[in-house]
Parts: structure tokens; C-alpha cells; sequence
């Protein structure tokens, strides 16, 4: 009898946790070429290339390249095979590849954003997508308008299964769009359109407030409070600074600073943030003015393995990566992330395959991937050469696995801890200091070292 009612006692306390738990993806930044195909001039495999050999090209890709369909749908078919039932996809733009604009066109753009929208649809077919615009799902690319248009239009009529109607209003309008997570009372989820902060968009850079999301989502955040709900925030490019590439900023300064703003005020209500553009893995904390953790924004990997052309990065490719989040389905807490990669050199040499990369949790010895556990993470990376190392190789999706040496941790730690352009380059002076300080005692202590032995 006693037996029966613990066993009845643990299922109910199991059946309790598993109930609480879900699971979602996040997919970025898939930048499809459809120009790729394998030929025998290096050259000549891609236009993403930009005329960079590509020398190992294959089936599944190669470094200078966006991704061929092959990445494409293996990626997707991963997802399916890894998570089939996750409870709704993140997915966050940047599906045409990177060409000069007289290679593109509004129907090319179009065309390529249906046939990533369709095999998302074909694979999962019942799964509820929150969906944003990146910068290069327009045509001229980043020059996304404050207002209607023929692109909007035609993406929220190709989303139609994945937007009601009243996000249908605003799409249209401004490229955003908010909605009850999941329809459940108590949970929200604000896509935004973050291009039109990007320093590049020459149509929004002096306007106050584009397509008024600002007040828009200040509004929906207000109204959050109110009735009691949880948030998720979705976007592509992200405010702060690209860790990559020292003070390399895509907000203009007066957009960061209105973001951060918005994010201190309600951050009580906002669960998480998920971002792309990056096409690294890293993430972005958010403080009060007390120094305590408050909100933090994940930046998740792309599956282009694209090389980025932008001067001063040096071999800034990475492997396709794809990434599941674990949440608390009642608080919406985010309690771990699991990243999935396929490393490209292996899967052109050998048969394709996505194996897990590394769970948050177990990496970085946190109990979940909270705020505060977040910037546990990043305590640790700024103090100890070990973690340092692991998060600079799961940056690239274990692509560059060179030493990240002093720039480089400065780089890293000051970009995910400051989102603010005047702090973060406040980090810069603090840490290179601490660098060049650990530096001389290091020197000082060898050479002390030295003298003892001498004597
Ligand atoms: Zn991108
Ligand atoms: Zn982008």
C-alpha cells in the first residue's frame, strides 16, 4: 500500500516537471545561394563568394560560400529528426545570399524567402513560426522602410499560416508584429523589425521613432505588465557591439541607447531575448543601474557558413549551426540551450551529420541559462583561460579554434557585457588595462622566478 502511493507521489511529481518543460528552435540566418554548384573553377562555385576561392567546396558548402540548397534542407530535416515536436520555432531572417544588389531584385528577394518558407512548412507542418525580417530579406538589402510596402506585403501573405490577423495589420505596416505565445493567456512574443535601426538603413537613420515601434512596443510592454504576462522578444540585428570586431556597432547610437532604455523598463516581464545577424554564438547582458542581471539577449548561430567580408575580421567563417532552448512552459524562463552544428570540412569529406555541439548547462556548470546564471557564464569567461577558450571555439561553432588571446578576450567579454556604446568602450580601457597589468605581473614574476633560481 505504502509502495503504491509512493509510486504514485513520483509519477505525479515527474508528470509535474515534464509538464513544465518545452522546448522551442531558433534558426537564423540560412542565407541560401541558389547560384552555388561544384565546379572545377575554385572561383566560380558561388556569387557569394565574391570571387574568393572556394577551395573545398562540396556537397554541403564551403566556407566563402552562403549555403547551398543541400545545407538548406538537411538543416531543416535535422531539426526534424533531432526535436519533430518542438512547441513553436524562433526563426530570424537573413535568407538571400550576400551579392551586390544589382544581382538581386525585389522578386528574387521574394522568391527566395517562399522556398525557405516552404520547406519550414513542409517539415512542420502544425508548428506555430514567429518570424522576423533580417536585413537582407529586402531589396536594395538593408534599406528596410518605416512604412508599407510591396515586400511586407508579399511576406506576410507568404507567414499568413504563422500571423493572425491584427499581426497581419502591423506587418504590413512597420515589419513587427505581436501575439499571445502560443495563443495561451499570460504569455506574449514581440517580433520586432530591428533593421530599421541599423546604421546601413539609409531611409530610417534620422528618423525619431521608425514605423513608431518604439512607442509600439513600449505600449504592448506596458499593457504586458498589466496583465501579468511573460514576454519573449525576437529580432535580428542586435544592439550592442559585434564581438568580432572591436567597437563595431549596427545600432546608430541614439536607436542603441532607446533600445536599452525599453529594455530596462519593462525587462520585469521580458523572459528572453533571441537574436541573429551575428552568425557567431554568443549572447548580450542587460544590467539595472544597481549592477544586477536583469535580462539577457541570445545571439544564435546562422547555418551559412559564409565568411564575412568585413574589414579587420580575419577568417570569420563558421560551421552551419542550429539550436534548441529548453524554457519553463510557466514562468518562461530560458533553463538551457543545446546547440547542434555540422562541421563542414567532416560532412563534405564524409556522410552529412548534425551532432550536438554543447549544452549550456553542462558547459559552463550553471544551473539554467537565467540572467543571473548568464552572467555567472560570463564571470567565468572573463576570469578563467579555460572557459575563455571553450566559449571562443563554440563562437564560430567550432570552426576557429585558434588561442583567443588578450584583444581577443577583451573583445568578447566587453561586447557581451555592455550593450551601452559609452560603458562598452569604458570595458575596453578597464580590461585591456587588467590584460596589460596581468600581463606585467606575469613578466615580473618570471623574472623573479629567474633571479631566485640564478642565486
Ligand atoms: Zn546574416
Ligand atoms: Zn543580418
Amino acid at each position: 500500500m505504502f509502495a503504491v502511493l509512493k509510486l504514485l507521489i513520483y509519477s505525479m511529481f515527474f508528470r509535474e516537471l515534464l509538464a513544465l518543460s518545452g522546448s522551442f528552435w531558433h534558426i537564423t540566418d540560412l542565407h541560401w545561394d541558389p547560384t552555388y554548384k561544384l565546379t572545377s573553377s575554385p572561383e566560380l562555385v558561388c556569387a557569394s563568394s565574391g570571387k574568393r576561392p572556394a577551395a573545398n567546396a562540396g556537397v554541403f558548402g564551403d566556407y566563402v560560400c552562403d549555403s547551398p540548397w543541400h545545407l538548406i534542407n538537411s538543416s531543416v530535416y535535422a531539426m526534424k529528426e533531432i526535436l519533430p515536436n518542438p512547441d513553436f520555432i524562433v526563426w530570424t531572417g537573413d535568407d538571400t545570399p550576400h551579392v551586390p544588389n544589382e544581382e538581386l531584385g525585389e522578386e528574387a528577394v521574394l522568391h527566395i524567402i517562399g522556398n525557405l518558407t516552404h520547406i519550414i512548412q513542409e517539415v512542420f507542418p502544425n508548428t506555430k513560426v514567429y518570424s522576423a525580417l533580417g536585413n537582407h530579406d529586402y531589396h536594395p538589402k538593408s534599406q528596410l522602410p518605416a512604412g508599407p510596402n510591396y515586400i511586407y506585403n508579399q511576406t506576410a501573405k507568404m507567414w499568413k499560416d504563422w500571423l493572425n490577423q491584427p499581426s497581419q495589420v502591423t506587418f504590413k505596416k512597420g515589419g513587427y508584429y505581436t501575439e499571445k505565445l502560443l495563443d495561451r493567456t499570460g504569455f506574449r512574443v514581440l517580433v520586432l523589425n530591428t533593421n530599421l535601426y541599423y546604421n546601413q538603413n539609409k531611409l530610417t537613420v534620422d528618423v525619431d521613432d521608425p514605423a513608431d515601434q518604439f512607442m509600439w512596443a513600449d505600449k504592448v510592454l506596458t499593457e504586458a505588465a498589466t496583465n501579468k504576462e511573460k514576454v519573449y522578444i525576437i529580432g535580428h540585428v542586435p544592439p550592442g557591439i559585434f564581438e568580432k570586431k572591436r567597437s563595431k556597432a549596427w545600432f546608430t547610437p541614439k536607436f542603441n541607447q532607446r533600445y536599452l532604455e525599453i529594455i530596462q523598463k519593462h525587462h520585469s516581464v521580458i523572459l528572453g531575448q533571441f537574436f541573429g545577424h551575428h552568425h557567431t554564438d554568443s549572447f548580450r547582458m542587460f544590467y539595472n543601474s544597481g549592477g544586477s542581471p536583469i535580462s539577457t539577449m541570445f545571439i544564435s548561430p546562422g547555418v551559412t557558413p559564409w565568411k564575412t567580408t568585413l574589414p579587420g575580421v580575419e577568417d570569420g567563417g563558421n560551421n552551419p549551426g542550429i539550436r534548441v532552448f529548453e524554457y519553463d512552459t510557466e514562468t518562461l524562463l530560458v533553463k538551457d540551450l543545446v546547440t547542434y552544428y555540422l562541421n563542414l570540412t567532416r560532412a563534405n569529406a564524409a556522410r552529412g551529420q548534425w551532432e550536438k555541439e554543447y549544452r549550456l548547462t553542462e558547459s559552463f556548470r550553471v544551473p539554467d541559462a537565467s540572467p543571473a546564471s548568464m552572467h555567472q557564464v560570463l564571470e567565468h569567461i572573463a576570469n578563467n583561460r579555460c572557459y575563455l577558450q571553450r566559449f571562443f571555439e563554440l563562437n564560430s561553432v567550432s570552426y576557429d579554434l585558434t588561442e583567443c588571446n588578450s584583444d581577443c578576450r577583451v573583445d568578447q567579454v566587453c561586447a557581451a557585457r555592455e550593450v551601452d556604446f559609452n560603458r562598452y568602450e569604458h570595458c575596453l580601457e578597464k580590461e585591456g588595462a587588467a590584460a596589460i597589468h596581468g600581463g606585467l605581473l606575469q613578466v615580473l614574476s618570471v623574472t623573479l622566478g629567474l633571479m631566485l633560481v640564478s642565486r
